[in-house]
């Protein structure tokens, strides 16, 4: 049968946890002192049901806000999204334990403040990051209630009373806990989804220009602290207009298409390659410098000069491509633009030179801003 959760793919499953453990850090740190706030405010029905006793449940109660503060104020200061379904576990078992040890000391604790305990089992949905969690979340909390149940020797009705009461909050817990990890799931995938199509090209399926930007700032970022250049090519198909012409939009859209691969083709795995708009492309080069860019953007025109783009119809064409290369410090926004207008000059004097060649940026863009 199949299961009613569909799991991801290891990759996605991965950056599903990390999300998850990143809302339940959230969680962790904005909402513990509410929990503490509850904890606290039964001590006034342990008053009202047991004048005598209540201040020994108060004690116990504040035990419970003592380990719940801190949790909270730990989460806040470590500030690891990694650790917080540990942390949520402790607080967790801390506010069971707690209000249980305050139900063990009033009288008929478990009959009359049972609602109390449930209510507190019923909250564990919310801070689990899926099931398996959840039964993580509440196996050790439960033995301890049932330990702490057992050893003060209550009446056999009290005890399976609250067993029915706890098992039920416990199945509630689950099924709640399976809605929310498909919502949670089907979110998270159509998320992505979104998030790859808001950065993919359409015709081409390669990066789209928002990608590029994107890459390209997180590449000079990176650049800035390893010290290493970053270059780029800008390239633009040669003549395109007249294939259009000839040939029509679509059969212009198929050489598109085969420009693009056959250039995906020529680059390392680091190398990324995007359509920039039009006919032309853009290639972010990471810890590359202006030669080997230049070695790399010849490789491409030959690919895309000696055998035809499309086959039938034959259609030949070449690419002109324009390198900068920068050692990136200062603004990476203004070292961005700056060299995408050393490569796009670099570019109209390759057109200007007579198309189909390569033009390197003279100056290279030393971040002006350094
Ligand atoms: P040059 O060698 O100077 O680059 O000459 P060119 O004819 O290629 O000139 P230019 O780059 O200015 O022309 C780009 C043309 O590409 C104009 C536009 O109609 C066409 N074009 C832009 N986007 C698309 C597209 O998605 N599909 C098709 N089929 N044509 C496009
Ligand atoms: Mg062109
Ligand atoms: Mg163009």
């Amino acid at each position: 049968m199949p299961s009613v959760v569909q799991r991801f793919a290891p990759d996605q499953e991965a950056r599903f946890k990390a999300q998850r453990r990143e809302t339940l850090a959230v969680i962790n740190v904005t909402t513990f002192w509410m929990v503490a706030l509850l904890v606290l405010a039964f001590s006034v029905w342990d008053a009202f049901v047991d004048p005598v006793n209540w201040p020994k449940a108060l004690g116990w109660r504040s035990a419970g806000v003592v380990v719940i503060l801190g949790t909270g104020f730990f989460q806040r200061w470590c500030g690891r999204s990694d650790w917080a379904p540990a942390i949520a576990k402790v607080r967790f078992a801390a506010s069971t334990v707690a209000v249980a040890a305050a139900l063990a000391v009033v009288k008929d604790g478990f009959l009359v403040g049972l609602a109390g305990l449930v209510a507190v089992f019923l909250a564990s949905p919310y801070i689990a990051v899926d099931r398996r969690d959840y039964i993580w979340l509440n196996a050790v909390p439960l033995a301890i209630v049932g330990a702490i149940m057992a050893a003060i020797g209550l009446e056999r009705f009290v005890v399976i009373n609250a067993w029915c009461f706890l098992l039920m909050a416990l199945v509630v817990g689950f099924l709640l806990t399976t809605v929310f990890e498909i919502t949670n799931r089907r979110a998270f995938k159509l998320e992505e989804a979104l998030s790859r199509e808001a950065r993919t090209d359409s015709l081409t399926g390669i990066d789209n220009r928002r990608a590029l930007d994107e890459r390209g700032l997180h590449e000079l970022r990176r650049s800035a602290r390893n010290g290493k250049p970053t270059s780029v090519i800008l390239l633009d198909i040669d003549h395109f207009k007249r294939i259009n012409d000839n040939y029509g939009h679509t059969v212009g859209d198929r050489v598109i298409q085969s420009v693009s691969h056959n250039l995906a083709a020529t680059l390392r795995a680091t190398d990324r390659i995007g359509r920039w708009g039009g006919e032309e492309f853009l290639v972010i080069l990471p810890e590359t410098d202006a030669v080997e860019a230049s070695h790399l953007a010849e490789r491409m025109r030959d690919a895309i000069a000696v055998v035809p783009v499309v086959k039938q119809p034959i259609i030949k064409t070449t690419i002109s491509l324009g390198v900068a290369s920068v050692f990136s410090h200062g603004v990476v926004e203004e070292v961005w633009s700056d060299v995408l207008k050393a490569a796009d000059g670099a570019l109209h004097q390759a057109k200007a030179e007579g198309r189909n060649r390569v033009v390197v940026a003279s100056a290279r863009v030393d971040s002006a801003n350094s």
